[in-house]
C-alpha cells in the first residue's frame, strides 16, 4: 500500500489495535510520511471506547465516558473535528445511598466521616510526601482515621472503597498509594462529548489504513524488523510494530512473542493489574429520581449511578451504573442475573417504581471481554515505576503504547492518546 504522503522507501509500521493509543500512534506516523497499517481484531475500531447510539435518542457511552479535565489532549481532536461538550454535574449533584436510604445536600455531611470520600486521595499523598513505604489505600485511611479518631463504620469503608474502585479499576485494599501519587489530578472537570466518544475516534481514523476482524496470534521480531501472524493465518511485515494490547490481553498471554519478552517487559506486565470495571446501562419508561440528582454514590454493590444524558435538552431516562474491583467480579459472576441484581438495587434506593418503569439493561463486562480483559490497569503495592518499565521499547522494533504504559494518565482516553503519540516519536527518533 503507498499513499500520495509516502513512498517504497518509507518506514512500514504495524500498529496492533485500533483503540485510542493504536489510532493516536498511526495518525502521527502517517503524518510523518510512514506507512503504517493497524491490525484490529474487532469488527470495529475504539476498543474501550464505544459508544451506543440504539438506548436512547442521545448517545450512550459503553466504555469511556468522560473528557477527564479541562486541558487534556483530547480538546485538541475535540476542535479539529467540530465536536460539541457538555460539561458533567458537581460532586454536591451527586446524591449516596448510606443506611438505606438516599442522602443529599447538607445531609451527606451527616454522615460520619464522609469527608474521607473526598480527602483519601489527599491522605494518601500526605503520607508518601512523609517518605512511609507503600501500602494500600485502605491501610493508611484506617491509620489515619485511628490517629485522628475519625469513625470508620463499614458502610463508610464501602463508599470509599466503591469510589476508589471505580476511579481506579482495583479495591482500596489492593491499590497503592505510591502508584496513585505517580498520577497527575484531573482538573476542570468532567465533559462528556455530545456526538459520542465514537464519533472522536472514527474521525481521528478516517483515512488510516484499518485491518478490521483481524486477531493477532503471535508476533515474531528480530533487529530487522516483525512479522505478525494473524489466527486466519495471514502474515504481516514491516520494519517496527507498536503494540497496543490492553494489558489484560498481555498478561493472558493470547498474543505470543518470539523471542519472547525480555524479563523486565514480562515484570511490567505481570506486575500491574488489569482492574475491571464493567457498566450496566439501563432505561425506564420515565424518570423515577430526583431531578436534581446527578448521580448516587452507594454502599451497594453497584457502587455508582449517574446519568448518561445529564445536562442535555434531549435527556432519555437512563441510568449508568459503574463497577469495579471486586464488586466488577461479583456482576461478571452473575451473566443473565447482572442486569435483575442491578434493578433490584434501583428498587431498593428508590421504591418499585424502577421496577415499575423498567423497559431494558444491557450489562457490558470489559473485565471478561475477550479483546480487553480490563476495564483499566491500576497498580498495585510496590506497583510504581512498572508502567515506565512497560512502555519501554524493545531493540527499537517493538514500541508500546495504551493506557497501562502511560505514568501520570493510566486509565484514561487522553493517556492513551498520549502514550499512542510518544510511541511514534521513539520510532521517528529511533530512525
Ligand atoms: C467502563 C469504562 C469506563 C471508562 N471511563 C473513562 C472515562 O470516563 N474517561 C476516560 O478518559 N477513560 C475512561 N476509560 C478508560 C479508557 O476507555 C481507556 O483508558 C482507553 O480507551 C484505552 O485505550 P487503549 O488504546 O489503550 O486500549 P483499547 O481501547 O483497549 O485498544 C486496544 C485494542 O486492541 C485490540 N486487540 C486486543 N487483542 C487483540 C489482538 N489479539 N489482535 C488485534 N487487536 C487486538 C482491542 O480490540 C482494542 O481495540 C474507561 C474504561 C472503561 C472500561
Amino acid at each position: 500500500m503507498t499513499d500520495s504522503t509516502t513512498d517504497d522507501r518509507s518506514l512500514h509500521v504495524i500498529v496492533v489495535g485500533a483503540g485510542a493509543a493504536g489510532i493516536s500512534a498511526a495518525r502521527s506516523l502517517q503524518d510523518a510520511g510512514c506507512r503504517v497499517t493497524i491490525l484490529e481484531a474487532r469488527d470495529r475500531i475504539g476498543g474501550r471506547v464505544q459508544t451506543a447510539y440504539d438506548l436512547a435518542p442521545h448517545p450512550v457511552e459503553l466504555g469511556a465516558e468522560y473528557i477527564h479535565g479541562a486541558n487534556v489532549v483530547t480538546w485538541d481532536m475535540v476542535r479539529q473535528f467540530n465536536l460539541t461538550t457538555v460539561p458533567d454535574a458537581t460532586k454536591d449533584d451527586f446524591h449516596i445511598y448510606f443506611d438505606d436510604r438516599i442522602h443529599s445536600g447538607d445531609d451527606k455531611l451527616r454522615i460520619p466521616s464522609f469527608h474521607l470520600v473526598d480527602t483519601y486521595e489527599d491522605i494518601a499523598i500526605d503520607w508518601v510526601e512523609q517518605g512511609h513505604p507503600d501500602a494500600s489505600v485502605h491501610d493508611v485511611v484506617v491509620k489515619w482515621a485511628e490517629l485522628n479518631n475519625a469513625v470508620l463504620s463499614p458502610g463508610l469503608q464501602r463508599l470509599v472503597n466503591n469510589l476508589v474502585s471505580v476511579r481506579e479499576g482495583g479495591d482500596w485494599t489492593r491499590l497503592g498509594v505510591r502508584g496513585m501519587f505517580e498520577q497527575n489530578e484531573n482538573t476542570g472537570g468532567n465533559f462528556r462529548i455530545k456526538e459520542g466518544y465514537t464519533a472522536l475516534l472514527e474521525q481521528a481514523a478516517a483515512d488510516l489504513d484499518v485491518t478490521l476482524n483481524t486477531p493477532v496470534r503471535s508476533i515474531s521480531w528480530s533487529p530487522e524488523g516483525v512479522q505478525i501472524h494473524s489466527t486466519a493465518g495471514r502474515t504481516f511485515t514491516a520494519d517496527r510494530a507498536v503494540i497496543t494490547l490492553p494489558l489484560g490481553v498481555l498478561q493472558a498471554q493470547d498474543v505470543r512473542f518470539t523471542p519472547s519478552l525480555p524479563p523486565g517487559k514480562e515484570a511490567a506486565v505481570n506486575g500491574l493489574d488489569a482492574g475491571h470495571v464493567d457498566k450496566i446501562a439501563m432505561r425506564f419508561r420515565e424518570r423515577f429520581w430526583p431531578q436534581d440528582m446527578a448521580g448516587v454514590l452507594t454502599t451497594l454493590s453497584s457502587q455508582l449511578w449517574w446519568r448518561p444524558g445529564w445536562g442535555r435538552d434531549d435527556e432519555a431516562p437512563t441510568l449508568m451504573a459503574i463497577i469495579g474491583g471486586d464488586a466488577a467480579l461479583h456482576f461478571e459472576s452473575l451473566g443473565d442475573g447482572a442486569v435483575p441484581e442491578a434493578l433490584d438495587h434501583l428498587s431498593a434506593m428508590f421504591g418499585e417504581d424502577a421496577r415499575r418503569h423498567f423497559e431494558t439493561g444491557r450489562f457490558i463486562s470489559w473485565g471478561t471481554d475477550r479483546w480487553s480483559k480490563t476495564g483499566y490497569s491500576y497498580e498495585l503495592v510496590n506497583g510504581a515505576g512498572l508502567r515506565e518499565q512497560l512502555s519501554q521499547p524493545i531493540d527499537d522494533v517493538l514500541f508500546f503504547a495504551g493506557e497501562a504504559t502511560h505514568v501520570t494518565h493510566p486509565g484514561t482516553v487522553h493517556g492513551a492518546i498520549e502514550s499512542g503519540t510518544r510511541a511514534a516519536d521513539e520510532i521517528l527518533d529511533s530512525h
